[in-house]
């Protein structure tokens, strides 16, 4: 029988309740444990797909194609774990779900209301997740207790709670402790006010972990302890970290985090192995110089946007003992034949996914340069069709070349749309998603990198390089590196007369993982730190 563990939020958001949540996997994993991880969002969305990311951040996306919240990201990177269709549920996806049952007539008449129909669609979704090879489930609530929008999910879990007895079950409530400067000293009224909410529902938490800038001090995990009826060896401190979050499990093993839930589960207790994580860690955290990264895009600004696209850059540089420094350069910035200051210092070039034309001008002109200059450089999905865009228009001449996503009347188009996408109505789940097979040609700078002729990677995307357009392309020196392997679909290119200039219609920064950096972004790394040392 698999155990539960819930993960509530409270007093403020943005706590990092996702890396905390994954933190928890990471640990129960190393002391042996099978884990599921689950994310539940309170939105009205079916998926984030059609969510912006300056309100959502970026969207993750599965092997089996599911638009996901970008927690799931955290939980694969700590994991190692694949996640699925299943990982990540938001309240309209419950809705959705329960009225397609009514107008079916699968309630026989009833009415339906919050409790029971809504929340026993919450349980069926958690427990969907339990099975003879899963220890515990870890379960994720989004959103801050007091919201209207999360009570079906806290009714659902208390009910858990009692289905399945108290030591099945366990409660970790995470809030945040502000420093007052005037007073010198940190508050725990707002966490003990949100404990009283959520005991308010019904449920007492067993497990407190603490947001703080400065440490709690013994004192404050006492007070905390007696308000919010926690034992006081549970109230865990998570300061903020200093250098990566990698080292958010090793914060939470220290205070013994993964011992109090295996002692409240009754579980057996073998050693912790964190040797290689710890190791990994290390390597972020003494690194033996660094690199710089320059990333022109459209959301320079919203870290979010680029999640996972970060997290692989920093572990390609891990990969190298190496930090890199992320310099997000606004893709306006290269309009106009303009060369921004930045360059300068910059070791290699990334051109991201994205969706609609707004900067698309100033990133054909970014790869140009790159291209020109022999800076290293890194196309990705949009990033692709933009490289194959600029290489048309200066390397094969076709001056109209340009993708129907943004000139739909191109004199060229050497972008256009899939034929399966012209049919599509509806925005939501629309696009080429999730993870499919590539065969890539021996001797590339592709196949140097992977290291294997078969490779699978996940997509997100409408538009597709032309294949009318593939022989003009490929006469000017462009190589077509990856294919599907039906040779329909144009996957990869490279430059073979640059130093490294890559390009890929997937996003391989969805599967990077820290013990496992990403091979490419581990080569483009590497090919930027040429690129520094040759300019040191
Ligand atoms: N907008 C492009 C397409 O739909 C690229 C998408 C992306 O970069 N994720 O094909």
């Amino acid at each position: 029988m698999s155990k539960y563990i819930f993960i509530t939020g409270g007093v403020v958001s943005s706590l990092g309740k996702g890396i905390t949540a994954a933190s928890i996997g990471r640990l129960l994993i190393s002391r042996g444990l099978r884990i599921c991880m689950l994310k539940m969002d309170p939105y009205l969305n079916i998926d984030p797909g059609t969510m912006s990311p300056y309100q959502h951040g970026e969207v993750y996306v599965t092997d089996d194609g599911a638009e996901a919240d970008l927690d799931l990201g955290h939980y694969e990177r700590f994991t190692g774990q694949p996640t699925t269709r299943a990982s990540s549920v938001s309240s309209g996806r419950i809705y959705w779900d329960v009225l397609q049952k009514e107008r079916h007539g699968d309630y026989l008449g009833h009415t339906i209301q919050m409790i029971p129909h809504i929340t026993d669609e919450i349980k069926t979704r958690i427990r969907a997740l339990a099975a003879p090879d899963v220890d515990i489930v870890v379960v994720e609530i989004g959103g801050t207790v007091g919201d209207i929008e999360g009570l079906t999910f806290l009714e659902a879990i208390r009910q858990i709670g009692l289905e399945e007895g108290r030591d099945s079950v366990m409660y970790v409530h995470m809030t945040y402790l502000p420093f007052i400067r005037a007073a010198g000293e940190l508050k725990t009224k707002p966490s003990q006010q949100s404990v009283a909410k959520l005991r308010e529902i019904g449920i007492v938490p067993d497990v407190l972990v603490c947001r703080s800038e400065q440490p709690l001090g013994e004192e404050i995990r006492r007070k905390l302890s007696l308000f919010c009826n926690v034992p006081v060896h549970a109230v865990i401190e998570e300061i903020d970290v200093r250098h990566t979050i990698y080292e958010v499990p090793l914060v939470l093993a220290e205070q013994g985090l993964d011992e109090i839930i295996l002692v409240h589960f009754r579980l057996a207790r073998p050693g912790a192995k964190l040797g290689p994580w710890k190791t990994m860690v290390d390597a972020i955290v003494h690194p033996a110089g660094g690199v710089t990264i320059g990333i022109v895009g459209k959301y320079s600004t919203l870290p979010d946007a680029y999640k996972s696209l970060h997290e692989a850059l920093h572990h390609g540089g891990a990969a190298h003992r190496r930090s890199v420094e992320i310099l997000p350069i606004s893709a306006e910035a290269f309009e106009a034949g303009r060369i921004p200051e930045d360059m300068s210092r910059v070791d290699g070039i990334l051109v991201p996914g994205d969706f609609g034309k707004r900067g698309t001008d100033g990133m054909i002109a970014a790869i140009r340069y790159a291209r020109e200059t022999g800076i290293p450089f890194f196309g990705i999905c949009l990033g692709l069709q933009c490289a194959v865009i600029e290489y048309a228009r200066h390397v094969c001449g076709l001056a109209g070349a340009h993708s129907t996503e943004f000139e739909p009347a191109a004199t060229d188009p050497v972008v256009c749309l899939m034929e399966e996408q012209e049919k599509a109505v509806d925005l939501g789940g629309s696009m080429r998603l999730g993870a499919w097979p590539c065969t890539l040609k021996p001797g590339t700078t592709a196949f140097k990198a992977y290291g294997t002729e078969r490779i699978s990677e996940r997509h997100r995307h409408r538009y597709e390089v032309n294949n009318r357009y593939r022989t003009r392309l490929e006469a000017a020196g462009l190589v077509l590196s990856g294919l599907s392997p039906d040779g329909n679909l144009v996957e990869m290119i490279e430059c073979p007369a640059h130093p490294w200039f890559v390009a890929v219609q997937f996003h391989p920064e969805l599967k990077s993982q820290p013990l496992q950096p990403h091979p490419l972004f581990r080569d483009f790394i590497g090919a930027a730190l040429r690129r520094h040392a040759s300019r040191a």
